[in-house]
């Protein structure tokens, strides 16, 4: 089998977004790039995360065509291999429909930067791609183009698309997209919020950048 345990790497995030609350039922996809083969592990459509196996992963390349794999890969294999083709950093994807977050893209809104996290692993405010069907070719090309740099975007009416140098920290960054916009949402209840500005954010990103963790 191809790629063995980057697949059951996939699981076990899926498993863990499906734990955090940040998708419902069969909800969202998850993948993962190999750095040696370039070969992109997804999750596959409409399956119950907890009844996965390695061999119920899709290896597609990165135009996506099936390497391997008997299942139908996730309706949004396209909007992965868009991003993976984009941006040559990337190597971990994850889509969810965390509740927060699917309240802002709601509204076709963005979440404003409310938090250092956001400037910090984000990039700044978490833009909001324009509405296209999901699973779409559209969907695929508009949010893929709309993420530039950063390392989350949401999906008007639809969800998140964080993004990651693995499949660990873009599971990451949809979590900090989910608090960023639970706070952001509580923060507008209680008053004007005060957003970190531009110059403040870069800045941010670039410390976390050189300083953070233990790399
Ligand atoms: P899949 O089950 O095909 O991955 O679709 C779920 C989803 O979130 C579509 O946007
Ligand atoms: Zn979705």
């Amino acid at each position: 089998m191809l790629l063995k345990e980057l697949r059951e790497k996939v699981i076990e995030i899926a498993l863990k977004a499906q734990r955090e609350k940040l998708i419902p039922l069969t909800m969202g996809n998850f993948s993962a790039r190999d750095r040696k083969t370039g070969y992109v592990c997804i999750t596959p459509s409409g399956m119950e995360y907890d009844k996965l196996t390695a061999a119920d992963i899709v290896v597609l390349d990165v135009e996506g065509s099936i390497a391997e794999g008997e299942r139908k890969p996730s309706i949004e294999a396209p909007l992965h291999c868009a991003v993976y083709r984009r941006r040559k950093d990337v190597f971990g994807v994850s889509h969810t429909h965390s509740v927060f977050a699917t309240a802002w893209a709601s509204c076709n809104e963005g979440i404003p930067v409310v938090v250092a996290e956001l400037a910090a692993l984000i990039g700044g405010p978490v833009e909001c791609a324009i509405y296209k069907p999901m699973g779409s070719l559209e969907l695929a090309e508009t949010a893929a183009l709309r993420l530039k740099d950063r390392n989350a975007i949401l999906l008007a009416n639809h969800g998140v698309l964080a993004v990651g140098p693995d499949i660990g920290t873009a599971f990451a960054n949809s979590v900090v997209v989910e608090e960023g916009a639970k706070i952001a949402y509580y923060a507008r209840q209680i008053g004007v919020m005060r957003l970190i500005p531009e110059e403040e954010c870069k800045s941010l990103r670039k410390g976390t950048m050189e300083k953070y963790g233990q790399k």
